[in-house]
């Protein structure tokens, strides 16, 4: 592998051509393991950034694919339909909460938030409510790289803020502060209050990542903080827009995020996971009243449409990976994976640079107090074998559900080497 072409030449995510981050090669990957051009092999404690459920190469995920290579890798949405598109559909319509009834595939998480975006505002505008289209975000969110998106990320910590003057002006309320089971009281919700008071005439929607503030600091909230935001969204006249792109099938012990809280949103975003991992798609699903409002409105459309939409290839690993994961005891993994993460990361507390250990469904986080250096800790680990990929202060993982006991006590044994080592 020429190594040398990727650091001369491609940027990875995040990444200096001038000084270019050292990458290893990947060769192949199989059920947990990744296999470095080296010789070595890592536990993927990452899922490949949330998403491979069931692990590399596997045989149904592989044979789905393949099959419909056989029978046609893309064709254009555009006036064409296809049965994986169809059988997706259908799985994801019974699937979500009930009253979300269409669906719009993209291509990515970052492109589905836009589509959401999108939604919201063309919802109001066919009402004539053209200034509703600013939306209300939380600190400590994170929603995707495109500028709908980043205009939506947390202002500070969203990785974004070189571009504030370039982004939609939006609306901030204070990140959840409700802990995942601390006791609720109704004043968590005074900044969301108070943001739908001062804004709601102008606002289209309040977006949010349900139960888990992923990329903005993997923070984990109340499920009633979700349940008021759909009171007081109906309250102000604003649409909720749930984030489920990192948080879907499965990953926090419910299917979806909002299953914690029981509730409905009005527009609810897919991704990452769920192809199981193997190919990129994201789904945008909306309300019969939304998308019915929407083309009653002046362009009598929904206003978007990319070339690679609910391509079939992905579409047939996406349903291969769905029904994977409902033929497996899904839960009583995830369940597994939290008490061994709960029990084995619980001793790395007592270290004195250590400020919190959380672990909810398969995720296990250990938050520093201070800042981990990305170039020094990521050969560390993977000298340990395993392959965990740090930002700031957060050291965390979210294998794949198929981990084995083994593999996992493997897998933390090699963050706590490294991280006791940091001392
Ligand atoms: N929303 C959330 C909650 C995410 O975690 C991410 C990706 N980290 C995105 C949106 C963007 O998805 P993508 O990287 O596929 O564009």
């Amino acid at each position: 592998m020429k190594l040398n072409i990727d650091q001369q030449h491609i940027w990875h995510p995040y990444s200096s051509t001038i000084n270019p981050s050292p990458v290893y090669g990947v060769t192949s990957a199989n059920g947990v393991y990744l296999n470095l051009q080296d010789g070595r092999q890592v536990i993927d404690g990452m899922s490949s950034w949330w998403c491979m459920l069931h692990g590399y190469n596997h045989p149904k995920l592989n044979q789905a694919i393949i099959d419909q290579t056989h029978k046609m890798a893309h064709v254009m949405f555009g006036g064409l339909t296809h049965e994986p598109a169809i059988n997706l559909t259908e799985k994801l319509i019974t699937l979500t909460p009930a009253p979300l009834q269409h669906v719009f595939y993209a291509d990515s998480g970052s492109v589905a938030v836009e589509v959401a975006l999108k939604m919201a505002i063309q919802f109001w505008q066919a009402q004539g409510l053209n200034k509703k289209k600013r939306i209300l975000s939380h600190s400590r969110g994170y929603h995707g790289d495109t500028f709908g998106a980043m205009s939506v990320c947390d202002p500070v910590t969203g990785m974004h803020h070189l571009f504030a003057d370039a982004l939609m002006p939006q609306h901030f309320a204070e990140a959840p502060q409700c802990g995942f089971d601390e006791p609720w009281d109704d004043h968590y919700c005074d900044s969301i209050r108070q943001q739908l008071s001062e804004h709601h005439h102008e606002l289209a929607a309040i977006i949010i990542e349900p139960i888990v503030q992923a990329a903005g600091g993997m923070r984990f909230y109340s499920p009633h903080y979700l349940k008021a935001l759909r009171q007081l969204c109906d309250e102000f006249n604003v649409l909720l827009i749930v984030d489920e792109i990192a948080t879907n099938f499965g990953r926090t012990g419910e299917l979806f995020g909002v299953n914690h809280a029981d509730i409905s949103p009005d527009i609810m975003c897919l991704g990452k996971a769920l192809t199981g991992g193997y190919m990129t798609l994201a789904a945008t699903m909306c309300t019969a009243h939304i998308a019915q409002t929407i083309c009653n409105g002046e362009a009598k459309a929904l206003m978007h449409g990319p070339t690679f939409m609910a391509n079939p290839l992905a579409c047939a690993v996406a349903n291969a990976s769905i029904e994977l994961l409902l033929d497996s005891p899904w839960q009583q993994w995830i369940q597994a994976i939290a008490a061994q993460l709960t029990r084995e990361l619980a001793e790395c507390l007592e270290w004195p640079h250590v400020a919190s250990v959380r672990v909810l469904g398969a995720i296990g986080v250990i938050e520093l107090k201070e800042p981990v250096d990305l170039a020094t800790i990521q050969p560390l680990f993977v000298e340990q074998g395993v392959w965990i990929r740090p930002f700031g202060k957060l050291v965390y993982i979210m294998p794949p559900f198929i981990i084995s006991p083994t593999e996992l006590s493997n897998l933390t044994l090699g963050m706590k080497q490294v991280i006791k080592a940091l001392a």
